[in-house]
């Protein structure tokens, strides 16, 4: 990848990913099990569940920036949080989380649900005054901040307010290697499989910001505009903010590096990413898979 800086026009496009959003119907649980990326959702949920396992220790405060429909309500009960705060654009999905929330009785942890663009916005006006977060989480979200770099800061701003020194930002986003090295290989605009599809408008001229392209995933997203995350950029920018990477791993090499550990691998079967009979990801769910990274942070004491 070659980039060159550049801006591009935002608030339109962000209400268009909420209005995505919030049309996007619950599947429900039959719906979700017929679905042709099930090992796939359920994959992510696992990258999702051992970077919560890893990081996330008993007590904490989280704050779960473009926390959707509360998917990771669960992992964050399993870790036995103190107290979570999820925020979204979609109002809908913000709804529904809420709605998630007070249905599971088991929750041993209080919560609140805010709606709110997280990359126009500073979050000081609806955090409780006195809160800081032990860990900020942005799973899949991210790569809508990159429409520009003022709404990239605004995003990394927010995180690192938030959270306290020595606290902990993970995420999982796009991996803009692996799609521009797609795009370099496929003869046109577009690549992808039975179950996703990606296009970009051009193939030479790279920016740092804002360089769109729009995505596809059987039930889940529908012709999006998304924005490619520079990952050099981001760190660099990050540790303006005060924030260390830790680590960085496309998916498929994530999943190589926890094979050795029992933990990450009992949670592959526990969560029905491979079943006792050997079942697991179709070819085309894997390659899907190797489109996203994840990552972490660390907030270092100043
Ligand atoms: N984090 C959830 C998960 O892993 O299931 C949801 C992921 S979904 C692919 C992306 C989410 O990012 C959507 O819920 C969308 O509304 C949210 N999002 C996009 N732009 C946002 C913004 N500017 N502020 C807050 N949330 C945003």
């Amino acid at each position: 990848m070659d980039p060159k800086p550049s801006a591009a026009p935002t608030e339109s496009s962000a209400q268009h990913v909420a209005s995505h959003y919030n049309s996007r119907p619950e599947l429900g649980l039959e719906k979700r099990r017929e679905s042709k990326i099930i090992r796939l959702r359920k994959f992510n949920n696992w990258v999702k569940a051992t970077l919560i396992q890893r990081f996330c220790r008993r007590g904490f405060r989280v704050l779960d920036i473009g926390c959707g429909k509360g998917g990771d309500l669960g992992k964050w009960g399993m870790a036995r949080i103190g107290y979570y705060v999820g925020i979204d654009i979609a109002a809908v999905s913000i709804e529904q989380a809420q709605a998630r929330y007070n249905e599971n009785r088991r929750n041993k942890f209080s919560a609140e649900f805010h709606a709110l663009d997280c990359y126009r916005n500073s979050l000081q006006s609806i955090l409780p005054r006195d809160f800081v977060a032990d860990i900020v989480s942005m799973q899949f979200c991210m790569h809508y901040a990159f429409a520009t770099e003022q709404t990239a800061r605004q995003m990394l701003q927010n995180v690192a307010q938030n959270l306290r020194p020595d606290g902990i930002f993970i995420g999982t986003t796009p991996d803009a290697n692996w799609l521009v090295k797609r795009l370099h290989n496929s003869p046109g605009l577009s690549f992808g499989n039975a179950i996703y599809q990606v296009e970009f408008e051009n193939k030479t001229d790279f920016s740092l910001f804002g360089h769109r392209y729009r995505f596809t995933l059987e039930d889940a997203v529908d012709d999006c505009p998304e924005y490619l995350v520079h990952f050099p950029t981001f760190e660099r920018m990050a540790a303006e903010y005060g924030l260390q990477l830790i680590f960085q791993k496309p998916f498929h090499e994530y999943y190589q590096s926890l094979l050795g550990n029992q933990d990450a691998v009992n949670t592959l079967y526990s969560m029905g990413v491979v079943t006792d009979d050997g079942a697991t990801m179709s070819r085309d769910e894997w390659e899907a898979a190797g489109l996203y990274l994840a990552f972490a942070f660390r907030k270092i004491q100043r």
